[in-house]
């Protein structure tokens, strides 16, 4: 069985070579936001071939498809998760660059009333919240 983006890709008819499975898995399996270049030495250790000229054109096939979620953090670098998570937040710790997830309701609550007031009905939303741990 595939990974869960595989699946996603085999859906939407996209062509699945040996090297693009390799990196959905790698993906798939990746909880920690990594961007295009740890992608690569993961990936690398599975298949020593792939390039990564081949991860950067096959994650923005996924992210084009909307199977994979790109994000900026802060630091000019893309970073990618699967898109199947339910939705969440992200807290970045501005000096180990670590990246924390959580859901808070009142944020959300507030984000609908922000939306319904200017007259909108909200779709999405991104929020990032940038950190430095106290000690
Ligand atoms: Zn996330």
């Amino acid at each position: 069985m595939g990974s869960w983006i595989e699946k996603k890709c085999v859906e939407r008819g996209l062509r699945m070579t040996d090297q693009r499975k390799v990196i959905a898995k790698v993906l798939s399996e990746s909880d920690d936001h990594p961007d295009a270049e740890i992608l690569y030495s993961r990936a690398a250790q599975v298949d020593p071939k792939i390039s990564l000229a081949t991860v950067y054109r096959t994650v923005r096939l996924f992210a084009d498809a909307k199977i994979i979620d790109t994000h900026d953090f802060g630091d000019g670098r893309a970073r990618y998760e699967t898109a199947d998570a339910e939705h969440h937040d992200h807290l970045i710790d501005i000096a180990t660059g670590d990246v924390i997830e959580f859901v808070d309701e009142d944020i959300e609550a507030l984000q609908h009333k922000i939306a319904e007031k200017l007259g909108y009905e909200l779709v999405d939303h991104r929020l990032e919240l940038y950190g430095r741990k106290k000690s």
